[in-house]
């Protein structure tokens, strides 16, 4: 289904989709005051884009200086240079440790690899333990934002859900009671864990450490009670030097949600005595976009969500909507990289509006990528042919002048006889579904100019 049909489906809710704009929105408002309170925050931003430039032009060196340092740690390194081999690491680690008890904590790029179906067919249960993506993980759904990955439920919802699968009142939507219900639920699976799977938010080659970034403390609680900690990150996440972080921790909470930190910035450089850390360094199409020119700063992410929370499009048509791991602009330039055909309306997805850019705290050129990603789709064929001829149709009567004034002329005037069940027919006019026409002028632009401007 594309992005349109999708979204459709969303904005059916008029309640909900108000709602999700809004309490977006209001997201974006707490950035912006966190942004303000800090008024180097535009040196910083062009730190971190330089900082994440260097990195991947030199990413080669900087993985295997990671993986040195690791090692020489006590760390396991692997490569995966696929979900599948991620996943197939994962659960030979797992067999190898006889674990029947697996819990994670928030991890885009587990969600990515689709690792909790992979290990459900091989008989492996995980629970995630992160607020919102244990609401999503007992509803059956993928996470709809890198950060709030439950924001398109209410309260209601996660009071159903909790009654259907925790045993909460019926009708309960205390969001207290609800929260201690679930810590509960998950204190259980915690002291049980054997393995517990993390996700990283930035790994130190200078170091070979990796940091953890979570304000629940889950991933904290998960990996210091298992005997064994597995780390998944993709190859992206490296920064060169320990000095660096604090560059990327000042911006990561403020664009996100607007805190100042994020309440646990947790370092893990080797394992505890007894037990095993391992890292899964994966590619999984990373370096295919490393190699596309024009798309390689989208690499810089560092999955803090601001974009989403600024973008009209995603606040009104909700993450569902992108059908892929990391929706929003963001997902829009990452996903075409990995299937453009099955992605190819995602770029379309945006007003082009700059907003996503001008958050972005790694500086990304979001919507210049986003337009760039359109004319690669267009060259490959993978739009619609409706809007292929329409597009065409429309760049030749743009380069004739008599034409255009023409068809303006035209239109104006059938227009006013053409009845309303005609322009406003269902499958005929999309742009209309939601909207009136405009009233048509009786003279254009140019008309009015000459009539009022006569030359001398
Ligand atoms: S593209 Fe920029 S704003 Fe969007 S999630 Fe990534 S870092 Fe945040």
């Amino acid at each position: 289904m594309s992005h349109p049909k999708r979204a459709e489906i969303f904005t059916r809710d008029a309640e909900r989709t108000t709602w999700h704009d809004e309490t977006l929105w209001f997201v974006r408002q707490k950035r912006d005051k966190a942004v303000y309170a800090v008024p180097e925050f535009q040196e910083l931003r062009e730190l971190a884009s330089q900082i994440k430039t260097h990195t991947l032009s030199r990413l080669a060196d900087y993985l295997e200086q990671f993986e040195a340092q690791a090692k020489a740690n006590g760390v396991h390194v692997h490569w995966a240079s696929n979900a599948e081999e991620h996943n197939a690491i994962v659960l030979d680690i797992i067999r190898q440790q006889n674990a029947t008890s697996i819990v994670k904590s928030k991890s885009m790029l587990t969600e990515e690899c689709h690792l909790n179906p992979y290990l459900l067919r091989h008989g492996v249960e995980i629970v995630d333990t992160d607020l919102g993506e244990r609401i999503v993980q007992l509803r059956q759904e993928s996470p709809s934002h890198l950060v709030l990955p439950a924001i398109h439920l209410k309260k209601e919802d996660v009071g159903a859900t909790f009654f259907k699968h925790l045993g909460t009142a019926e009708g309960e939507v205390d969001p207290q009671v609800l929260t201690e219900a679930a810590r509960q639920h998950l204190r259980a699976r915690f002291l049980a864990a054997e393995v517990a799977i993390s996700g990283v938010n930035f790994a130190i080659a200078e170091t070979g450490s990796v940091v953890v970034c979570t304000n629940e403390g889950n991933a904290d609680l998960a990996v210091n009670l298992a005997r064994v900690h597995i780390a998944s990150m993709g190859i992206e996440k490296l920064i060169p030097r320990l000095s660096d972080l604090s560059v990327f921790t000042r911006l990561l909470a403020r664009s996100a949600t607007g805190q100042p930190a994020t309440t646990y910035t947790s370092h893990f450089s080797r394992p505890a005595a007894g037990k095993e850390l391992h890292v899964i360094l994966v590619d999984n199409g990373r370096t295919q976009q490393l190699g596309r020119p024009d798309f390689r700063a989208s690499l810089k992410c560092i999955r803090c969500g601001a974009c989403m929370n600024t973008c009209p499009v995603y606040r009104r048509s909700g993450g569902h909507s992108y059908d892929f791991t990391v929706p929003g602009p963001i997902g829009a330039i990452l996903s075409p990289n990995i299937d453009m055909r099955q992605h190819a309306s995602l770029p379309f997805a945006s007003t082009l509006c700059g907003s996503c850019t001008d958050v972005c705290p790694v500086k990304i050129d979001i919507h210049t990528q986003l337009y760039k990603w359109r004319q690669v789709i267009a060259a490959a064929d993978e739009i619609p042919a409706s809007k292929k001829w329409s597009m065409r149709l429309l760049s030749r009567v743009l380069a004739r002048p008599a034409m255009y004034e023409l068809g303006g002329k035209f239109a104006r005037t059938s227009l006013r006889f053409v009845p309303h069940a005609l322009t406003h027919a269902p499958g005929y006019n999309p742009w209309a579904i939601a909207r009136e026409l405009p009233e048509p002028p009786p003279q254009s632009f140019r008309e009015w100019f000459k009539q009022t401007n006569p030359k001398p």
